[in-house]
């Protein structure tokens, strides 16, 4: 699985996905905004990503399959 924010100046920086899955969605110190910080994440994370990318509500959150 790969996962990426697109596109990310929709992010709404409320951090729902990194309260989800702090492993892959962190909320960048610079501008507020989600960021992937592991792009291709095992797949024992794929429901905590699944359930970052149904709750996200700019719906911004890209999940694809290798
Ligand atoms: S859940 Fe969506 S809108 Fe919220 S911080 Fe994460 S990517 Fe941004």
């Amino acid at each position: 699985m790969r996962v990426r924010i697109e596109p990310r100046d929709e992010c709404l920086g409320d951090a729902i996905c990194a309260d989800e899955c702090p492993e892959v969605f962190v909320i960048n110190d610079e501008d507020g905004l989600a960021m992937v910080i592991k792009e291709s994440p095992d797949e024992s994370l794929r429901e905590a990503v699944q359930s970052a990318a149904d709750e996200c509500p700019a719906e911004i959150i890209i999940i694809e399959e290798d």
